[in-house]
């Protein structure tokens, strides 16, 4: 599961195939998280200190940097998907679980090389080398590994970016994940002179007032559900593209919903279904540990962890939520 020593060897050789003027595309999922975009920035901003020139970063569909990572080092990278090399020599593609979620950019795919970095147990086995460790906490620790091996050293800006990608996916520092190496990670990145505190702030305790209240309208209307997973209980709410309209937000505001829905202690299944178009939502799972939701996911066409997973739902909120309850019972662990 971990990568083997030879498919380290072979993510090095790809990259040092690429010249320093040969074009080097960097890819991370759609809706980018702080893992996505910081793993890939960190290693863009490696690649760049190894030389390289024509480096572009970018993520398929709309082009919006959530506020939280709008001051990520690298940023001056990051290109909209029309501006994406059309034939890159060499692809890094990063924290992405199914070609799915590189939209209409899993055509560079056919690249003369390509490097996948990732970290879900649901990894659909895409790409030429393959980084993925579903042990590592974030794909950003399996990048970290990869700049070691290429003998680019960490610097403040490079760290800033796996740093966030970091304390992101382990919630800051608070889920199963969290290991000895995790911490070790941590202390080699703050050690270049990054300011945990102030990075924490910026991506955890800042919203706008609009996405307080979006918040605790769609906080209020959350539903019990006592007797669903097998009588462990499940929790959900939705929101809808008119809740964000009326408070004046994007939908990125919604990507961390689901943290106070899953704090309810009487459900250990929590969902946020969030509206993404006529018809069609974006649904966010989490479990405290009976149910494997990445199943209920795959199961549905998406993908994830065991404890956090999403997929694509269609139809009203209120069937997908239907959906998941009957495909709990079938997950319980
Ligand atoms: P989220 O609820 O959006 O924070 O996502 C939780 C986990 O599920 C993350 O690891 C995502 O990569 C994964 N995930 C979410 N939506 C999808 C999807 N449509 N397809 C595959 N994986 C997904
Ligand atoms: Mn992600
Ligand atoms: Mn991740």
């Amino acid at each position: 599961m971990t990568p083997s020593a030879e498919q380290w060897a072979a993510a090095v050789a790809a990259v040092r195939s690429a010249g320093p003027d040969d074009e080097i595309l960097l890819i991370c999922h759609v809706n980018p998280d702080g893992d996505a975009l910081g793993s890939m920035l960190g290693v863009a901003l490696g690649l760049r200190r190894l030389g390289h020139t024509r480096l572009r970063a970018t993520f398929p569909g709309e082009f919006t940097v959530p506020g939280p990572y709008a001051d990520l080092p690298g940023l001056d990278l990051l290109v909209p998907e029309p501006d994406a090399w059309r034939d890159p020599r060499l692809v890094l593609i990063f924290d992405v679980a199914s070609e799915s979620r590189l939209g209409a950019l899993a055509d560079r795919l056919g690249a003369p090389r390509s490097v996948v970095l990732d970290h879900h147990a649901s990894n659909t086995g895409f790409g030429g080398v393959r980084l993925v460790d579903p042990h590592a906490a974030a794909t950003s620790v399996v990048a970290e590994q990869l700049l070691e091996r290429l003998g680019v050293p960490l610097d403040a800006e490079i760290a800033e970016c796996f740093y966030v990608a970091l304390a992101t996916d382990t919630g800051s520092f608070k889920f199963d994940m969290t290991t000895v190496a995790v911490h070790e990670l941590a202390a080699r990145l703050i050690a270049t002179g990054i300011r945990p505190g102030e990075i924490s702030r910026r991506i955890f305790d800042s919203r706008p007032f609009g996405a307080m209240k979006l918040t605790g309208e769609v906080l209020g209307r959350a539903v019990l559900d006592p007797a669903a997973a097998g009588g462990r209980g499940m929790v959900w709410t939705y929101a809808t593209l008119d809740d964000l309209e009326r408070h004046g937000q994007p939908p990125y505001v919604l990507d961390t919903l689901i943290d106070p829905v899953r704090s309810v202690a009487e459900a250990d299944v929590s969902i946020v279904v969030k509206q993404t178009a006529e018809g069609e939502w974006s649904v966010s799972l989490r479990s405290k540990g009976a149910v494997d939701v990445s199943g209920v996911a795959v199961a549905q066409g998406g993908g994830g962890h065991r404890l956090a997973a999403g997929f694509t739902g269609y139809g009203e909120a209120g069937d997908v939520v239907a959906t998941v309850r009957r495909l709990l019972d079938e997950h319980l662990n």
